[in-house]
């Protein structure tokens, strides 16, 4: 080993122990791969994304943490009270059963990378990485730790290191530029625990109770906003309580009390060029970074170390699929960030009370996105006599999907009206049916003809779903 020692070498190394670092670490380590992450901050430690959305849930069984993220005390989200379209508070709230959480990020973001180093992954830290250099065997990480200077070798790297993001990848940005001035209050509270989310001329804001009972407030706005006022960064403050009290989030509170520091954190969303490559992928925020409208960037970065995991493990053991796992994580995050932009730009256009002030004139998408409408609810007794097939527009192409723990290509369906092409319905290969729906039948007849492939019933359901997207079109 040329006088290196064995924590010097590793097959992957993983910069970063946020969600993304410690959730593909993890399941890379499931997967058997010898696994080195490398965290540069003593845990726990503080970090913004404290609201997660229902979604993580599946993700955090997937991973093995869910029943301890249950025992860990944060709080449930089930509710939020927004003031948006014209300063109304409407509450919304979550499908029943459907809760979000209110956590504490370091304590959340701890007990991930316990379980990490619990499933084998050999964990640095504190020790910080500098930026990485090619080799001809792979990547040597320089890197500060237990106070000296040494060097990591691995055959492949994986960047999650947040926004800062330590690889310096070029992000295109899909955001206009955007701060977020945050800071946490305590008071008497008198009103709800809902989250709070509001709309003001040149901001808009959001604010959650957190497990340990403070508040957690931001307000995002314009950095041209500090510039106009000749702020600095260390002297927020003024602006940051004159905003929140214009928010109203406050009222929730008697005699609140400002009890941090203000921060300004950009909240700019961008994404990487390139996401992956055959020894190197980035994930979560040092991948893309979304709106936190959504509040879902924790369970966004979640879901690209998952599928990320899937990628690296394809282009590890099954090198001859290495074209379909990079196009697989490539189209994955390209679609994730475009379809959560165009959510966001409609979401800001339903402001409607300052819509005309440059906020919400740059934010706002200009027209709404035509939504094509379902056809007709079809009548039973139309049934046995309509005759239907797949119209023009559908066809098989051939996809990159996740089969198991490695990514493939599969024939998939893809149509205009689809997001993406769809290779899998209800765990029924989509492609041998359709295949069989080029002449004019009704719908028993297809069913029927299915009949070797899918029980009745689920052949039924899936036609039904395809009626519903549009994808059926009768024959004269
Ligand atoms: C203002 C704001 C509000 C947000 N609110 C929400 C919200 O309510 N809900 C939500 O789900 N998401 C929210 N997000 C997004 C959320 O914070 C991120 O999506 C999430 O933290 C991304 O996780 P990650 O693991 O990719 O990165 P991070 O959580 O940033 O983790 C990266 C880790 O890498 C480490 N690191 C960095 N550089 C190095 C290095 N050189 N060497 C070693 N270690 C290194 C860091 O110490 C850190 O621990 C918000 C984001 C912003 C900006």
């Amino acid at each position: 080993m040329s006088g290196l020692e064995a924590w010097q070498h590793t097959e992957v190394c993983v910069i970063g122990g946020g969600p993304a670092g410690s959730a593909l670490a993890l399941r890379l380590a499931r997967l058997g791969h010898e696994v080195c992450l490398v965290e540069r901050h003593a845990f726990p430690r503080p970090q913004v994304g404290e609201a997660l959305t229902p979604g993580v849930w599946p993700q955090l069984e997937l991973l093995g943490v869910a029943d301890e993220v249950r025992r860990a005390g944060f709080l449930p989200a089930h509710e939020a009270l927004v003031r948006w379209e014209d300063g109304t508070a409407r509450p919304l709230r979550e499908r029943a059963g459907a809760a979000g959480l209110l956590v504490d990020r370091g304590r959340f973001d701890a007990l991930l990378l316990a379980a990490a180093a619990s499933a084998g992954v050999r964990v640095l830290q504190p020790a910080s990485a500098r930026r990485p250099e090619r080799t001809a065997e792979g990547w040597e990480v320089p890197l500060l730790y237990m106070g000296r200077e040494s060097r990591l070798r691995a055959r492949f790297l994986a960047d999650a290191s947040g926004r800062s993001g330590c690889l310096g990848a070029r992000k295109v940005p899909v955001s206009v530029p955007t701060l977020a001035l945050h800071g946490y209050w305590r008071g008497e509270q008198r009103q709800g625990p809902e989250t709070r989310v509001a709309a003001g001329p040149d901001a808009w804001y959001w604010g959650a109770h957190l497990p340990d009972g403070s508040f957690s407030a931001m307000a995002f706005v314009d950095p041209g906003l500090l510039r106009e006022r000749s702020i600095g960064r260390r002297t927020l403050e003024p602006l940051y309580r004159e905003l929140l009290e214009d928010s109203g989030l406050l009222e929730a509170w008697t005699a609140p009390r400002l009890v941090s520091d203000v921060r300004a954190r950009d909240a700019t969303c961008y994404r990487s060029e390139v996401p992956i490559s055959e020894d190197c992928i980035l994930v979560g925020e040092a991948s893309f970074s979304i709106d936190p409208l959504s509040s879902s960037g924790v369970q966004k970065a979640l879901q690209t170390a998952l599928s990320g995991a899937v990628a690296v493990h394809t282009l590890r053991v099954r090198p001859d699929h290495a074209a379909a796992a990079l196009r697989f994580y490539t189209e994955d995050q390209r679609d994730s960030v475009t379809r959560h932009a165009a959510w966001a730009a409609g979401y800001y256009a339903e402001h409607r009370a300052h819509g005309d002030r440059p906020f919400w004139k740059h934010r706002a998408a200009p027209t709404p996105a035509p939504v094509r409408p379902e056809p007709p609810p079809l009548a039973g007794d139309a049934l046995p006599h309509r005759r239907w097939r797949l119209t023009s527009e559908a066809v098989l192409v051939d996809t990159p999907c996740i089969v198991g723990d490695f990514i493939e290509l599969r024939r998939a369906l893809s149509h205009p009206r689809l997001a993406r092409p769809v290779a899998w319905l209800d765990g029924v290969e989509l492609a041998p049916l359709v295949e069989r729906l080029d002449k004019g039948l009704t719908l028993p007849q297809m069913a029927d003809t299915w009949a070797r492939q899918v029980p009745w019933r689920q052949g039924v359901a899936i036609l039904g779903w395809l009626y519903r997207q549009g994808l059926l079109s009768e024959v004269p």
